[in-house]
């Protein structure tokens, strides 16, 4: 036991709860404090349900596509007590599982709201009506965030939403706008045509998801289109108005959209507030916690991770920022190890089809005058595409034309979020594209697309 460590952590989401696991692993007494349920606002109210909703949209839409199989078409019924049902059970589990991991490893969880008290306590007002103050020689800070909500409008949980007003799924909207085209605006116009909603989104650029390869972008504008969504290429909502059978987004180009519906998706704001920060003098910018590769504030040993941090607001980067904390209170990296390289996470977007990406974009390397070596497959060339009846999408490769080097990818397609993990290895590894080429793959699989595109 590290006795002279003691880790007290406020918030246990990814971030918190997998630093509180890899700390106590390594001796250090933990306590993590939680004011709603372990797993964090991703198990509860933003990844996980989404997910489990775009997996039952998604089984839907493919019935649509079965006479392609050689079966009869059908068309699914949405059960909506069922399908809430198993979001809750899909979270519950998952919440008990990290109950059951951090309770065996000897972590003291309280469920209470927890604020610094000065730069070595936390004072935690806990559920059951105790109060607590804890000493602690490293605090962790990992309290997530929240839907950010434009001045112009005020969600009522019932016409106007926001993501996390969508489940448990009351209703399934008769047509929804979706203001924002962003990861979670296109997930959720996604998810939501899926389940039959007429869907309008409103896309502040001239492409869904800026800052995305175009090329990844114009499949899924192509697929929406197809599907019957309307875009609003170039708008920006500017006013949002509940009408006597639904709501009214009037945009700053004089487009409307009228629908029963309205679904805000305009990005996140950090929970930092009342958490004591100023007082403490932990330095915060647009409330967000600013901090080194190690994670640390501007105090040394106040921590903080995940989407408090302001980096890629990704599950799977507070998890691993998480365990970089932990190392880091015990002394830092015992053996070979690499520093948390954002510009290397991977990311997926859970729509119709699926896009992933890594690393270097096309479009930044040749902003920056970086040369690069670009190929494309398209899934048609596999067999296994033809074998789906799905030849959607692609495969894209960037590598260093000089070293071989992979430096990124993109894959739009079945199984994307799944694929990338093999140009997201060779990224972060420093492989060369003949690493992948020369890998000896199965047949027949839409892995085949990757090793043609390293040729
Ligand atoms: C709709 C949606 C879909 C998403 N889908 C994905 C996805 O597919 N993949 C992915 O990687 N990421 C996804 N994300 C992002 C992901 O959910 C977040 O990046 C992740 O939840 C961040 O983890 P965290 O530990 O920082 O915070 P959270 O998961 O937000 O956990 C923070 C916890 O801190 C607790 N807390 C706050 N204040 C206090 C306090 N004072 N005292 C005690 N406890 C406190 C909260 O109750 C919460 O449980 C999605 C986000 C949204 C909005």
């Amino acid at each position: 036991m590290n006795v002279d460590k003691q880790l007290v952590i406020i918030g246990g989401g990814p971030a918190g709860h997998s630093a509180a696991s890899a700390a106590a692993r390594r001796g250090v007494a933990v306590t993590l404090i939680e004011r709603e349920i372990l797993g964090g606002a991703a198990h509860l109210l933003d990844c996980v349900p989404s997910k489990a909703m775009i997996a039952t949209g998604g089984a839907m839409s493919f019935t649509d596509n079965l006479s392609g199989m050689g079966l009869e078409d059908r068309s699914a019924q949405v059960d909506v007590a069922a399908l809430t049902a198993r979001i809750e059970s899909i979270k519950t589990r998952l919440s008990n599982d990290v109950h059951t991991l951090l309770e065996s490893q000897g972590v003291n969880i309280i469920i209470g709201t927890a604020r610094l008290a000065s730069a070595h306590t936390v004072h935690v007002d806990a559920a059951d009506g105790t109060t607590h103050v804890l000493e602690a020689s490293d605090i962790l800070i990992s309290t997530g965030s929240r839907p950010r909500i434009p001045n112009f409008v005020t969600p009522d949980g019932n016409r106007i939403l926001t993501t996390r007003d969508c489940y448990p799924p009351r209703i399934f909207p008769e047509s929804v706008t979706i203001i924002g085209s962003g990861v979670t605006g296109v997930e959720f116009a996604h998810m939501f045509a899926s389940f039959g909603s007429k869907v309008t989104l409103v896309v502040s650029r001239q492409q869904v998801l800026p800052g995305k390869d175009p090329e990844v972008a114009a499949v899924l504008e192509e697929s929406f289109l197809s599907r019957g969504l309307r875009l609003f290429k170039g708008a920006r909502a500017t006013s949002v108005e509940v009408t006597a059978d639904g709501v009214r987004v009037v945009c700053d180009d004089g487009r409307v959209s009228e629908t029963t519906h309205v679904v805000l998706a305009i990005g996140s704001l950090p929970n930092t507030e009342g958490l004591g920060l100023e007082e403490v003098g932990v330095v915060t910018d647009g409330g967000y916690i600013p901090i080194n590769r190690h994670c640390q504030s501007n105090i040394e040993h106040i921590y903080a991770a995940g989407d408090v941090s302001g980096k890629l607001p990704l599950s799977s980067v507070a998890s691993m920022q998480g365990r970089k904390v932990a190392e880091q209170v015990v002394g830092g990296p015992k053996g070979p190890h690499r520093h948390l390289d954002y510009d290397k996470a991977a990311s997926a977007i859970f729509t119709e089809p699926e896009i992933a990406d890594v690393g270097l974009a096309e479009a930044d390397a040749f902003a920056s005058g970086r040369k690069i070596r670009v190929t494309k497959v398209p899934f048609s060339t596999t067999a296994k595409a033809l074998i789906n009846n799905d030849s959607r999408g692609f495969v894209k490769i960037i590598s260093d034309p000089a070293t071989g080097e992979v430096l990124g990818g993109s894959i739009v397609g079945r199984h994307a979020a799944e694929l990338i993990s093999v140009i997201a290895l060779a990224v972060t590894a420093n492989l060369k594209v003949t690493d992948i080429e020369e890998s000896l793959l199965v047949h027949p699989a839409l892995a085949e697309a990757l090793a043609d595109a390293a040729e």
